[in-house]
């Protein structure tokens, strides 16, 4: 549970997003709307350097990756295909008398503690992946939870013989429910109702007529265009598997519990790669084997990877993208989910967790998904999703006839466990594996993927976080004073420079520092400020995370002699170290240390 120190730091983080126009409440003047968020300048900034830098890492600097920008409402069916319609819920009960809501992973069975009251308006649902450390749990005095969310949900799940990666049905029976919870509302002491799904998809119509047959949704994630529109980018970009699609763009889930500042929201951004490989069996027909994955990074991707080896590297990627963005290794932790926790397509699943002030959270999730997505929208549009591979039509051909017997066995065991998984009856299940085998042999298949998904207002809340610190600088007169700085790394600091004229009132001063400004902007984000003593001008753009200050002053006008004309003082934020630098070499040296 967060302790008062924490909590300090995360009330302090919160207040200076709002003070320095990070982030405001969405639709403030109207009391806010809970779950959305707005930027402000400082916070619009820093969102653009972080996107832009994933789309540089993902897509401009690889050879493999290209981009899609999808629309938000999709056709239903897609959907429907992804399983979203059907099982991205969660489990929620109310009191029948006071009309509260509670989502059933947050009530403890057998005691009946409630750990967190949604309000009437609340409700949500998924699984333990989603159950948080409550920031603000509500618990009998002097007995704090001695489980963790996660704990506590999988036992929650365990009681009613559901695995949080399974899909769950209408309702649970009460029955079900009353044998592992006899809970009532810790309020008005009303008896809990049954938990049941609540489905986090907003809804809306298209079109004038508001019936179910015009029903649409805000996606509540990037991912699925990407499968929708897999055909359309490998006919046009002459990309071949391996090769990936990459997607930055607004998600949207009707979350029960929108909490934690930004980190859950009902209206987010996400950052997704899907990554499209061969099956393991096509690389072991090509090249013999699958590589195998060792520890640390794998280095550059090789043609004989396996889905293991892909996934490894995605993680390595991953984590060291964070690295250049600046928060070091020890901020974060892999969290590897079990096989109980997986869903049945998954292989494996990474997450890569964040410490945040309110405990360690998900920044991003790394998936190995198999070919379940283009399969499913195979399935549901009758569309072919499938890839024709020369090289493995050729290697199948000089297989022996064991091998081959081997590698067409394998594959179809694996396509008839998806497909009896999703629904196919056994028989047609098996005729279609069968057919699928049958076609690896003359080089076609579904490819698989792997998907890291992450969340950009997570990772905007992550990098506050980490950069905020209280330290000690010196006043105008020399006496230290405490200040509030924010330690962006300068790659994606909002404001990369500000620019100050000694005194405002000396036109020579002015006017060279716009000259200085002039020279920088096209170049960085520049940030003028004429206003007030030269120490509370460092202090604002220390508290908004710039890191660098240029001052120019009378030395810079030739005043106390011709040596140090057209020279500026570089502050640098962090050590508040200043050099003197010539006005000629400012651009080259501040381009060096913004790199
Ligand atoms: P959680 O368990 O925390 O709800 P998730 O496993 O449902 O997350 P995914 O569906 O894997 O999340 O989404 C990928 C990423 O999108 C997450 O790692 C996270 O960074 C981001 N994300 C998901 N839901 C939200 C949300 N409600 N608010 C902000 N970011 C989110």
């Amino acid at each position: 549970m967060a302790d008062a120190k924490t909590t300090d730091r995360m009330e302090k983080t919160v207040s200076l997003c709002k003070r320095r126009g990070f982030i405001f409440q969405s639709s403030e003047i109207y009391g806010g709307i809970n779950g959305f968020w707005d930027y402000g300048p400082l916070g619009a900034e820093l969102k653009r350097n972080v996107k832009d830098l994933w789309w540089r890492t993902m897509v401009h600097d690889r050879e493999d990756v290209v981009g899609l920008e999808a629309t938000i409402i999709m056709h239903p069916q897609i959907w429907k295909a992804s399983g979203h319609v059907d099982t991205f819920a969660d489990l929620m009960r109310e009191c029948p008398v006071c009309k509260k809501r509670y989502r059933a992973d947050q009530v403890e069975p057998r005691s009946g503690r409630v750990y967190k009251c949604l309000g009437a308006a609340g409700t949500d649902a998924k699984g333990p992946s989603r159950i948080e450390f409550p920031f603000e749990t509500i618990v009998p005095k002097g007995k704090p939870p001695i489980e963790s969310g996660k704990e506590r949900a999988k036992k929650f799940y365990s009681a009613l013989k559901l695995s949080a990666a399974e899909p769950f049905g209408e309702t649970i029976s009460e029955e079900v429910s009353n044998s592992v919870d006899f809970c009532s509302d810790p309020t008005c002491g009303g008896k809990l109702s049954a938990a049941r799904p609540f489905n986090l998809m907003f809804k809306t119509y298209v079109g004038p007529v508001a019936d179910e047959e015009n029903v649409a949704y805000l996606r509540p994630e990037t991912a699925q265009a990407i499968f929708a529109q897999f055909k359309n980018v490998l006919e046009t970009s002459r990309q071949k598997v391996p090769f990936g699609i990459a997607q930055v763009g607004k998600a949207f889930r009707n979350e029960v519990t929108p909490r934690n500042f930004t980190f859950r929201s009902r209206e987010f951004e996400q950052m997704e790669l899907e990554f499209f490989i061969r099956p393991d069996e096509a690389i072991e027909a090509i090249y013999g084997s699958v590589a195998k994955p060792g520890i640390g990074h794998p280095g550059e991707p090789q043609p004989n990877w396996g889905w293991e080896m892909w996934h490894k590297y995605w993680v390595e990627e991953r984590v060291r993208f964070y690295e250049s963005i600046g928060l070091p290794r020890t901020t974060l932790e892999e969290y590897w989910q079990k096989p109980e926790e997986l869903a049945h397509y998954a292989r494996a699943t990474v997450d890569i967790l964040f410490k945040f002030p309110f405990g360690t959270q998900e920044l991003e999730g790394i998936a190995a998904r198999s070919d379940f997505d283009l399969s499913q929208h195979e399935r549901f549009s009758g569309n072919s999703m499938g890839v024709f591979d020369d090289e493995l039509r050729a290697a199948w051909a000089k297989l022996d006839e064991g091998r081959k017997k081997e590698l067409a066995d394998r594959y179809s065991q694996a396509r008839y466990k998806y497909l009896t998984k999703s629904g196919v009856a056994l028989e047609p299940a098996a005729k279609e594996a069968k057919e699928d085998a049958e076609g690896l042999a003359k080089g076609q298949y579904i490819p698989h993927v792997i998907e890291p998904s992450a969340g950009v207002d997570r990772l905007i809340l992550a990098l506050i976080c980490n950069a905020y610190a209280e330290d000690q600088a010196p006043d105008e007169k020399g006496s230290m004073e405490s200040r509030v700085v924010l330690r962006f790394h300068p790659r994606i600091a909002p404001i990369k420079v500000a620019i100050f004229p000694l005194l405002k009132n000396r036109p020579e001063l002015v006017s060279k520092a716009k000259q200085v400004r002039d020279l920088l902007r096209p170049l960085m984000t520049v940030f003028y400020d004429d206003g007030g003593a030269i120490g509370r001008r460092y202090r604002r753009q220390d508290e908004a995370g710039t890191p660098f200050g240029v001052t120019v002053d009378f030395d810079t006008l030739g005043e106390k002699g011709p040596e140090l004309q057209d020279t500026v003082t570089l502050r640098e934020r962090d050590s508040m170290k200043q050099e003197r630098v010539k006005i000629s070499e400012l651009t080259r040296v501040l381009q060096e240390k913004l790199r």
